[in-house]
């Protein structure tokens, strides 16, 4: 089993790399940002909650992140392996993922840290919105989301980096160049 958590913050391309680390390596991918936007459309009392924290640039609760994973994960015993995208996203979360993992056996092998400065991350996003209209993508959230990004989830990178899990990736440049050095780390590591 290959299990990589694609870390980084908002804007930082982790959606667009994990579409071509599946494509190659054939893994399960599990966006909670893709789970809980689908729960919004579904206007389902989860989206409605989850809606209410997305809105404004903040992090859904822990316990209800977590407890879609668990099922998830359950639920996908079969697979080569998972790419974790947009989560963990707290201590919390990261400590549940090695617990949700180890009941079945498994564990993390890698994770992938797309570094890109703030001023990139912000025209990144701005131009999402501008074009997908993914209605978070506007400057107030974009700003809070980064702040919550420095508090909140960057401190998983200590966690990582204890655990000699951590490789932090160069992610300005062409979308290829970038996919080019998660392939070597991920194929030094699958040797
Ligand atoms: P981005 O990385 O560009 O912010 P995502 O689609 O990963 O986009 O996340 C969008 C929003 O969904 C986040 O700002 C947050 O409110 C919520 N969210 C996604 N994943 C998590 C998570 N693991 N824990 C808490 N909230 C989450």
């Amino acid at each position: 089993m290959l299990n990589i958590v694609i870390f980084g913050a908002p804007g930082s391309g982790k959606g667009t790399q994990s579409a071509k680390l599946i494509e190659k390596y054939g893994l399960k991918h599990v966006s909670t940002g893709d789970l809980l936007r689908a729960e919004i459309k579904a206007n389902s009392p989860l989206g409605q909650m989850a809606e209410s924290y997305m809105s404004k640039g903040q992090l859904v609760p822990d316990e209800v992140v977590i407890g879609m994973l668990d099922e998830l994960i359950k639920k996908n015993s079969d697979v080569e392996g998972f790419i974790f995208d947009g989560f963990p996203r707290t201590l919390e979360q990261g400590k549940a993922l090695d617990e949700m993992l180890e009941k079945n056996g498994q564990s993390i092998s890698l994770v992938l840290s797309l570094e890109v400065k703030d001023e990139e991350l912000v025209e990144r996003l701005l131009k999402r919105g501008e074009i997908s209209g993914r209605s978070d993508d506007n400057r107030e959230t974009i700003e809070s989301r980064l702040k919550v990004y420095y508090d909140q989830t960057a401190p998983l990178k200590e966690f990582y980096r204890r655990q000699g899990k951590l490789h932090e990736i160069y992610g300005e440049g062409s979308i290829d160049d970038i996919f080019a050095a998660m392939e070597k780390v991920i194929d030094s590591f699958a040797q």
